[in-house]
């Protein structure tokens, strides 16, 4: 029997946080947020970073398990089904998602944990958890924007192309959550989220 998904994206039930913390890191890919991810946690290894799942194929250099887990568009629409996901999203052409179990195990065993998300999957969680806490990193600059991601160097032409123009929309939506952070001086962004979170 064919398989019937919601629209682009799933879970929008409330639900209540136990003890600990949810902090959603989003904004436009290419802006910065995974080095800035990856520094906060230098920095605070006590934090727990939600590893995602995705169909997208690994990069250069990426692992398995450790920056994503790379999966099948059918596993994954099976995943979505069996409501395994606490948020999930299309972007660019590939699905994304937060795995739920995992990180509602930690929330409740009293850890801050951290998603680094695309927009649609942010406004899920800030809809289904309203506590959570919600930043948007800005590029300084479209232009600077468009040279982090070709300067990445790790997408095809298209996908560079597909995430410029997701990015348009993206940036318009920065003041719906609770915090908007510049990442132009990277270290001076750091800062800021570090307050942030840590305050
Ligand atoms: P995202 O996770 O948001 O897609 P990345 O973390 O992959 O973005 O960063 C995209 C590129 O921008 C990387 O090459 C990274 O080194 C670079 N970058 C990140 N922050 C800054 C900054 N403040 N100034 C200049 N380049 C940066
Ligand atoms: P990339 O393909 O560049 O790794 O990621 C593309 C976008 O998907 C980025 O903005 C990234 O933050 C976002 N993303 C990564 N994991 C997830 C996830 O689990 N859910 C959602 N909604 N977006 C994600």
């Amino acid at each position: 029997m064919m398989q019937v998904l919601p629209i682009q994206s799933g879970a929008t039930t409330r639900e209540c946080l136990p003890p600990g913390r949810l902090i959603v890191l989003t904004g436009p890919s290419g802006v910065g947020k995974g080095t800035l991810m990856r520094s906060l946690l230098q920095r605070h290894p006590e934090l727990y970073y939600s590893v995602s799942v995705t169909t997208r194929s690994p990069r250069p250099g990426e692992i398995n398990g450790k920056n994503y887990y790379f999966i099948s568009r059918s596993k994954f629409e099976q995943l979505v089904a069996q409501g395994e996901f606490l948020e999930w999203a299309e972007f660019a052409g590939n699905y994304y998602g937060t795995p739920r179990e995992a990180v509602l195990n930690q929330v409740k065993s009293g850890k801050l944990v951290v998603l680094e998300i695309e927009l649609e999957g942010a406004r899920q969680i800030r809809r289904s958890f309203p506590s959570a806490q919600s930043i948007f990193i800005l590029p300084p600059s479209f232009d600077e924007l468009e040279k982090r991601i070709r300067g990445r160097a790790q997408d095809a032409e298209e996908a560079i192309a597909r995430r410029l123009s997701c990015a348009q929309t993206e940036i318009q939506a920065a003041d719906e959550f609770d915090m908007q952070i510049v990442n132009d001086d990277f270290e001076t962004a750091l800062n800021a989220i570090e307050a942030a979170v840590f305050g």
